[in-house]
């Protein structure tokens, strides 16, 4: 088998998973509880918020665990909407966000709030311009993803940030698929709140991680026990979390080695594709882009048929996304760097691992 699909979701590392190990076993204990067996679980716990905060250069009681990027994404814009309705309605994100931004702004959208939602241009770069000029007194936030999960471009979101910090407006950034690949400054890009999730690092699935800027209130998403600082209550995920912190400190000492390597792989690849395949189109910015990320277009096939034909020769692909394909609906990210339907049908997306 050849897995080309780990925009979807990766392996997840031997030593994630020997690190996670014994948490599902002799230290089974519940972290919040007294007795001196819970304190090795806790100990954990907190050990893996510091390791998240440090690689992101931020304070360890800015790092929530949560349950995944999905969570993250509705937790930081229904926090934002909810805690500052009273300074304004006004969301501003773009028209090639993941589904757990964009179906939670348009939820917040029945709810009464304002979305406006930014244009890209015909590599998938948010239109700056466009962006600015939508900032109203009324706006309370931003959120851009930072590397597109379908196309793999990469945004400007430092120049975003700057405009962000002029204006008074919160940040949030949806950097599931940058996190661990790209190196992020918090500070320097003026982000406020970011997500990401623990499969796209090659660590486990269902956990995740929402940085919040010390100086943002917003409310508790999950509503229960004391947890995370009484904002996002349940039992925590123990391995999980460990195994959050292992990925997070494999991708760092990787980061640069990866992305060399990568990067190579990946041009190599949309090279002969674009060079030996008649009607071949490279979606995406053709270097600002995740190092691991191919998308094509062909004309004359869809691209359900494409991957059932890589499927028969043990190739796993996507066309889309993960959560779209197995749907009809051509790919929001392809219409909206302007490509008519029945192209936006017929994507394949590739995306490799070191
Ligand atoms: C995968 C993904 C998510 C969702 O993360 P989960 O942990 O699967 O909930 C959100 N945003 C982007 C950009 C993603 O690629």
């Amino acid at each position: 088998m050849i897995y080309l699909d780990n925009a979807a979701t990766t392996k997840m590392k031997s030593e994630v998973y020997e690190a996670m190990k014994p948490y599902f076993d002799e230290l089974y204990s519940n972290p919040s509880s007294i007795y001196s067996f819970a304190g090795k679980a806790r100990k954990a716990v907190e050990d893996s918020r510091k390791t998240v905060a440090d690689f992101l250069g931020v304070k360890a009681n800015e790092i929530y665990f949560t349950g995944g990027g999905s969570e993250s994404d509705n937790w930081a814009l229904k926090g934002v909407a909810f805690a500052y309705r009273n300074k304004g309605k006004h969301i501003i994100t773009t028209k090639i966000e993941h589904h757990a931004v964009l179906h939670t702004c348009e939820y917040l959208g029945k709810l009464g709030f304002e979305i406006s939602y930014i244009n890209v241009d015909e590599n998938g770069v948010v239109k700056l311009d466009e962006l600015k000029a939508a900032i109203c007194p009324d706006t309370i936030l931003i959120s851009v993803i930072f590397a597109n999960n379908e196309i793999g471009t990469v945004q400007p979101i430092k120049e975003i940030g700057k405009t962000v910090k002029e204006n008074n407006i919160l940040f949030h950034t949806d950097a599931v698929q940058a996190y661990g690949h790209i190196p992020i400054n918090v500070d320097e890009y003026n982000i406020d709140i970011l997500s990401a999730s623990g499969h796209k690092i090659n660590g486990p699935k269902g956990i995740g991680i929402m940085y919040l800027r010390n100086t943002v209130k917003i409310g508790s998403f999950i509503h229960g026990g004391a947890q995370e600082r009484g904002m996002r209550a349940g039992t925590h995920n123990t391995p999980g979390i460990v195994g959050f912190a292992k990925a997070t400190e494999i991708a760092e000492e990787n980061l640069k080695k990866r992305a060399v390597y990568e990067t190579e792989l990946r041009d190599y690849l949309i090279q002969r594709a674009l060079d030996e395949i008649p009607y071949t189109r490279l979606n995406g910015h053709r270097t600002q882009r995740l190092s691991n990320n191919a998308n094509f277009c062909f004309r004359f096939i869809e691209g359900e048929s494409l991957l059932i034909l890589l499927d028969q020769k043990g190739i796993c692909g996507s066309s889309g996304s993960a959560c779209t394909s197995g749907s009809l609906d051509p790919s929001h990210v392809l219409l909206a760097i302007g490509f008519p339907h029945e192209i936006a049908h017929g994507s394949l997306r590739l995306t490799l691992s070191d």
